[in-house]
């Protein structure tokens, strides 16, 4: 793609022509009074959207792209309009490098494949005598040809290497097998089989419907995973795409409202019934990434969270963890304060809806197809949603857990970025509560945020069987202290590699445990954590100013990195290095560094435990009880030791700044 082609894909030319022209639908385009000439009784401008292009069948009798429309709407030069969409779509003018240039020539290379791939197997599906179980699944959903057409649904044959072979005799090579995701290898036993076996094969496209991946399902009645996608690869990157957007793009716009549900079929029978402007997050978590995205065809979204998801309570679970997250660029799945947030930060509308208990968006339309517009008009704003969900069951006679709710709700009131709805939720949670509007402002909220399991883990609790050997309730819980300080060590450590080795020392001197990757909040910190040190035990650090590259540290993991991933690292490594230290220096405050935030955090976790001892009590929950009580001894014990080691630590740096002098 060169670069106008590549600014005309970011942008849709009905969004630009909409900025100054009122336009309304007609058939397939949008029809408008022309802006070029003066008109006011036919609307004959039209624009396509289906070719990006506009023309007047009036007067002027003109027509072009959306560059031509920018010139001719703002008199530019072409060289203008080319800055103006260029910065406007953060398209880079400057030409690209030959690395760019073989890196873009590359992907298309393995889209083209995967293309190819998607053919292959849509023909084995029509065709092939053994897709015969895949035909009669898609029968069961009641698919229509056109629908499987249109989503170009496949089968993969239920053989080891017949996709190599059939790609193997058109001139791919195993290695371009291998970085499509079509073909797995295993380097300890050195061999490759085809990824996809005995598969439905959906492909997975772009916005722009360039078929990047797939979702295969399973045909085996008890065949796991359910659902095998394709790995990570240069083009399919699960954190910014959305299933169906290349279909649905056009009617999210019109339908001023974009529905997200979890999987595939949903999308697929929803687009059978007419509902177009329905898409899926990719597996398990919705990223901000994909709302930008979508941020391009409307503001509004509606989430249709089907009921296990919503799981009401686990959801306000995970309310406080998200809440942590949200200073790092990362993955929220469905938790309120991250939508509230990205709400602000988006200017957008965010809606939530539950379906009823054990139905999916494929079942009630496949039974119904009336009942989808009611259940999405029933979406409501995340901060009504929340309080809804916590006040449910609530015994209106228990004035503690009002308490309790009015805690977990208010920072989130307290989130939303304009006044007046502000307003409308503080008189909201005082009605559902039935409590006085003032009373509610007055509440005082714990100090730390009242940490509560996250996401994945937070329907699981001691009740489950874990044992003794992990509390799944608890968090990893820091505050942006410990955030800041593991922050300002990894990007220390990530310029001097060494001084991981001499914290460590100095950790051990005073009777603490080596910083590992268990240290630190956030999953790209640990995964940084894991890296260093055997960056360091491979020869990296043989001289003592080496600083990390970021490419050196790829180096080592078996997989390439995910976006945040590579996004933590280069954030870190831009901060800067602490300039002309003593290293002696900076690694005592590392160490006391290290002592705080694990002080913090056993501090916090503390009053985490003493917090759901009372619940597990409340609960008659007697082996929670336990777990809790033994850590109840437990903890005071870690936190004195810790309080030791730092009086230990700062007597020694006294004692040696003295002998200095
Ligand atoms: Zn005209």
């Amino acid at each position: 793609m060169n670069v106008t082609q590549e600014i005309k894909s970011r942008l849709d030319i009905v969004d630009i022509v909409s900025e100054t022209v009122t336009l309304r639908k007609s058939g397939r385009n949008y029809a408008g009074f022309c802006p070029f000439h003066t008109n006011s009784r036919t609307p004959a401008f039209f624009v396509f959207p289906e070719t990006q292009t506009w023309r007047c069948f009036g007067a002027c009798a003109e027509g072009g792209d959306v560059f031509s429309f920018m010139m001719k709407r703002q008199g530019w030069e072409f060289k203008e309009t080319l800055e103006h969409l260029a910065q406007r779509t953060g398209v880079e003018l400057q030409e690209f490098t030959p690395e760019e240039k073989k890196r873009r020539s590359h992907a298309d290379k393995l889209t083209d494949l995967l293309g190819a791939a998607a053919d292959y197997f849509h023909q084995l599906f029509l065709h092939a005598p053994q897709a015969e179980q895949a035909r009669h699944y898609v029968q069961g959903r009641a698919l229509t040809e056109a629908t499987i057409a249109a989503f170009k649904l496949g089968y993969a044959l239920d053989s080891w290497d017949a996709c190599r072979t059939h790609f193997n005799a058109q001139g791919y090579t195993d290695q371009e097998l291998i970085e499509v995701g079509l073909l797995t290898e295993n380097e300890e036993k050195g061999s490759r089989y085809d990824r996809f076996r005995n598969r439905l094969m959906i492909p997975i496209r772009d916005g722009d419907g360039r078929t990047v991946g797939f979702g295969a399902r399973t045909l085996d009645k008890d065949g796991l995973p359910k659902y095998l996608n394709s790995p990570q690869t240069l083009v399919f990157d699960k954190s910014h795409l959305l299933f169906g957007l290349d279909m649905g793009k056009r009617d999210i716009r019109e339908a001023r409202q974009a529905v997200i549900v979890e999987g595939y079929m949903d999308v697929i029978q929803a687009w059978q019934a007419g509902f177009r402007n329905v898409v899926a997050q990719m597996g398990t978590a919705l990223t901000e990434a994909q709302l930008q995205q979508l941020k391009r065809y409307t503001k509004r979204f509606v989430l249709a969270l089907d009921a296990d998801a919503a799981g009401a309570k686990a959801t306000l679970r995970s309310l406080q963890v998200a809440r942590q997250t949200l200073d790092r660029d990362t993955e929220v799945r469905f938790d309120a304060y991250g939508l509230v947030q990205h709400e602000a930060r988006l200017q957008a509308d965010i809606r939530i809806v539950t379906l009823p208990a054990g139905e999916d968006p494929d079942s009630i339309i496949r039974a119904d197809p009336a009942r989808w517009p009611q259940l999405v008009a029933q979406a409501q704003p995340v901060v009504a949603y929340v309080i809804g969900v916590a006040t449910q069951d609530l015994d209106m006679r228990d004035a503690k857990a009002k308490t309790a709710v009015a805690q977990q709700v208010i920072p989130l009131i307290k989130d939303i970025a304009d006044p007046i709805e502000r307003d409308h939720y503080w008189q909201e949670l005082a009605r559902a509560l039935r409590v006085d509007e003032r009373a509610l402002r007055q509440t005082r909220l714990p100090e730390t945020p009242r940490p509560s399991a996250p996401p994945s883990t937070a329907k699981s609790t001691p009740k489950s069987g874990n044992g003794g050997t992990a509390v799944p309730r608890l968090t990893n819980g820091q505050t942006q202290g410990g955030g800041m300080r593991q922050t300002h060590y990894l990007s220390q450590c990530l310029h001097y590699p060494h001084l991981i080795q001499q914290v460590n020392e100095r950790l051990v001197q005073c009777g603490q445990t080596a910083v590992t990757e268990k240290d630190f909040l956030h999953p790209e910190d640990r995964a940084i954590m894991q890296l260093l040190p055997q960056w360091v035990q491979s020869g990296g650090a043989a001289h003592h100013q080496a600083v990390v590259t970021i490419d050196e540290l790829w180096d080592i993991l078996d997989d390439s990195p995910t976006a945040p991933l590579t996004r933590r690292a280069q954030h870190l490594l831009s901060l800067p290095a602490t300039p002309d230290v003593e290293m002696e220096r900076l690694a005592d405050q590392l160490m006391l560094s290290v002592l705080d935030w694990r002080l913090e955090k056993t501090r916090e976790l503390v009053n985490e435990v003493e917090q759901y001892y009372k619940e597990a009590q409340i609960e008659n929950d007697a082996e929670a009880v336990a777990i809790y009580q033994q850590l109840k001894r437990e903890l005071p014990v870690v936190v004195w030791q810790l309080n030791k080691a730092r009086n230990a630590m700062t007597a020694a740096n006294r004692r040696r700044v003295a002998d200095k002098v």
